[in-house]
């Protein structure tokens, strides 16, 4: 399986305790899907098949540390993060990355946090990256061969190229995953978004008349504009008194759900918040 190489920042401090990196080291080898993990530029260089939020997750849990994930991918990555742009819906956020080589299948990995306990959930690039009315403005699915709604297995004249087919979130309504594509190139993607949606992805299979549209996947609920970003040694910006707080900061700050904390200071009111949407934006829908 193709193999990407994550470049992971771990709150060390001034320097790594050599008995500790290599406990960290030794852990992240023995799991399976890791191929290689070294200590290289102040930053732990992992080669692995796994999504990158299991990854951190070891890290994490070795090392007692701090870990955010500083660059994805040698050569041409990009990264979208989600939201559901509007608190009058559904609290849906997450990261999803993306990662080209020249010859080879785009990697999609993400982890995406608030959809319902144990439940499918489509997952498409749509055509535009317009999020002026949130996940309403972003077009249908991006489908340059004009081809009908498929499956990611199905050839280019029997899928859109965005159609990525669906997730799994677990028990605690978290979807971790990392999807391997032949058809979407990074470079056709960026400026485009990409959005998850309420319902399971038919995969163009089901009978009603959407399922050869959207796979009679319902509306989106969560969408965000894929954006190029930092490969591997690409984002030289290390951990410092100025700034380095809020990287760590934004690591130890749930995506979504219960300790999330609102812009709008009224944590957790949704109510409050959506009469507040609503007034200053009469297209919302309540
Ligand atoms: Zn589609």
């Amino acid at each position: 399986m193709l193999s990407s190489k994550l470049e992971v920042l771990v709150d060390f401090g001034d320097k790594p305790e050599p008995q500790l990196l290599e406990k960290t080291l030794s852990e992240l080898k023995l799991r399976d899907g890791i191929h290689e993990a070294v200590f290289k530029d102040g930053a732990i260089m992992v080669e692995t098949s796994l999504p990158s939020t299991e990854v951190l997750d070891v890290v994490t849990k070795t090392s007692g540390k701090r870990a955010v994930l500083q660059g994805f991918g040698e050569t041409q990555s990009a990264v979208a993060m989600i939201s559901s742009q509007s608190c009058c819906k559904a609290n849906v956020m997450g990261v999803i990355r993306f990662q080209q080589s020249e010859e080879g299948p785009l990697v999609a990995d993400g982890s995406i946090d608030g959809l319902s306990p144990s439940s499918l959930h489509g997952l498409h690039v749509h055509d535009a990256g317009d999020l002026s009315q949130g996940c309403e403005s972003i077009g249908g699915h991006y489908n340059p061969y004009g081809s009908p709604h498929g499956g990611p297995e199905d050839p280019q004249d029997r899928r859109h190229a965005g159609d990525l087919g669906n997730i799994v979130a677990d028990e605690n309504g978290r979807a971790t995953f990392r999807i391997l594509d032949n058809v979407l190139k990074v470079w056709d993607i960026v400026g485009r978004s990409v959005a998850v949606t309420e319902k399971k992805d038919d995969l163009g299979r089901g009978s009603s008349p959407s399922s050869r549209v959207d796979g009679d996947s319902g509306t989106p609920i969560a969408c965000g504009i894929i954006a190029r970003s930092a490969g591997i040694f690409q984002n030289p910006k290390r951990i410092c008194a100025c700034d380095g707080v809020v990287v760590w900061d934004e690591r130890d700050r749930p995506i979504a759900g219960k300790g999330r904390r609102r812009d709008t200071g009224d944590a957790g009111d949704k109510d409050s918040c959506c009469r507040k949407e609503t007034q200053k934006k009469p297209c919302c829908k309540v």
